[in-house]
């Protein structure tokens, strides 16, 4: 199956040389040059990856990730900011409205497409496995099992889930009400602070009590990520 990109630009010459690009490295490639058209496309035909600009006419860049994350059928599509600004407030922002990863302009093509190459990689194969194991750590999600380092982990149904859902975006930061929208479902009233409550029963479980290293990072302000390599 080709993956599908939508473009989100509204510089001419910059969304040409990306649909031109993308397109010789065989890709489908549709490209929106406002953010209100971005949305209308990607209602009418689903993408598998979104390259989002950030400064955008009529709907800005932030606003469309954040409308595409709020409906359920585009929530998990993988998003890359193309921002002018480095930030690091900005980039904060960004992974908090929900973009998988974010390119600062001026950018090589090269480094995009190393970028969308990953994105796809990480989030798709991931989504509709068995079995996924990142760094030391496995999930059976058939006889609903972890183990690390070999050793079983025991975990309740809703650490079960969080970490399912932190196992299908290894990397990437969630608020913690995308975690409660994600794990507990929109329409159950949960406050925020339970999902800290979850988190830390899931870590205690994960690092047996501190012997082994924290996979779980906490972003000040932003909420958590799975990070096996730190
Ligand atoms: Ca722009």
């Amino acid at each position: 199956m080709i993956p599908f990109i939508l473009v989100v630009e509204d510089e001419d010459a910059l969304s040409t040389l990306l649909q031109y690009n993308l397109d010789k490295e065989g890709y489908d490639v549709v490209v929106a040059s406002d953010g209100e058209e971005a949305l209308t496309l990607a209602s009418e035909r689903l993408p598998d990856l979104i390259v989002l600009d950030w400064m955008l006419p009529k709907v800005s860049g932030i606003e469309v990730c954040r409308r595409l994350r709020q409906r359920t059928e585009s929530r998990n599509v993988p998003i890359i900011m193309l921002t002018a600004r480095s930030e690091e407030s900005d980039r904060i922002r960004g992974l908090d409205t929900g973009a998988d990863d974010y390119v600062v302009k001026p950018f090589a093509m090269s480094e995009l497409s190393a970028r969308i190459r990953a994105v796809l990689r990480r989030i798709r194969p991931g989504l509709a496995e068995d079995r996924v194991a990142i760094g030391d750590l496995i999930m059976d999600r058939v006889a609903h099992r972890v183990k690390r380092q070999g050793k079983e982990i025991h975990l309740g149904p809703t650490e079960f889930r969080l970490l399912d859902y932190l196992m299908q975006h290894p990397g990437r930061v969630f608020s913690r009400e995308q975690l409660l929208d994600a794990v507990w479902g929109s329409d159950v009233y949960v406050e925020a602070r339970t999902v800290d409550v979850h988190i830390g029963r899931l870590r205690k479980a994960l690092n047996r009590d501190d012997v082994l290293s924290d996979p779980i990072r906490t972003v000040r302000s932003a909420g958590y990520s799975l990070d096996m390599d730190s």
